[in-house]
């Protein structure tokens, strides 16, 4: 059994629609369990800021599914909402990357590889990914510092 921390965002169309439609299948999926959301919380763009304000949130789920075989099953689910790249980090009906994974042990999984990089290389940089982080796993530590620490140092 793996444990995963997924971060979700949309920007277009009905945002909160893509979202809770995709937290359905998800929840409704045979090898996923425990599906906890974040509050939603609305978000100004990060990297490409020309664009429409995000809503963001965090999902807590068990699966059975390995790694690469959630990265697909996320994947399917952007496909869903009719998710198309365009322009790096540019407009989209619905982003859902994985954050954090542990496996049954409960210790955290680091993956590098060309399709999968876990932790993802910049939750720690991203008050849209912390501030739900903080809400569901508040005494979370990473490089020594807790979430609260920091987030007082993002916004220095
Ligand atoms: P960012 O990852 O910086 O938030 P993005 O979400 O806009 O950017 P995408 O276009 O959604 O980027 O994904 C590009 C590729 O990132 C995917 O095809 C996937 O293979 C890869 N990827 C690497 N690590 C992860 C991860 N932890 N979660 C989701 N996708 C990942
Ligand atoms: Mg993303
Ligand atoms: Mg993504």
């Amino acid at each position: 059994m793996y444990t995963y921390y997924i971060s979700v965002g949309s920007n277009m169309g009905d945002k909160k629609g893509y979202i809770n439609s995709a937290f359905q299948s998800l929840q409704q999926h045979e090898a996923v369990s425990k599906v906890i959301s974040s509050t939603l919380i609305e978000t100004e763009p990060w990297g490409y800021t020309e664009q429409d304000t995000f809503v963001n949130g965090l999902w807590f789920c068990e699966s059975t599914l390995a790694p690469n075989q959630m990265l697909g099953l996320i994947q399917s689910l952007e496909k869903e909402a009719g998710r198309e790249r365009l322009i790096h980090w540019g407009p989209r009906t619905l982003d859902l990357d994985i954050i954090l994974a542990y496996d049954s042990y409960g210790n955290m999984i680091s993956i590098s590889d060309e399709k999968l990089v876990v932790p993802h290389p910049h939750f720690w940089d991203r008050t849209f990914v912390l501030e739900p982080l903080y809400e569901l796993l508040p005494a979370f530590t990473y490089k020594g510092m807790t979430i609260d620490e920091r987030l007082a140092q993002l916004s220095e």
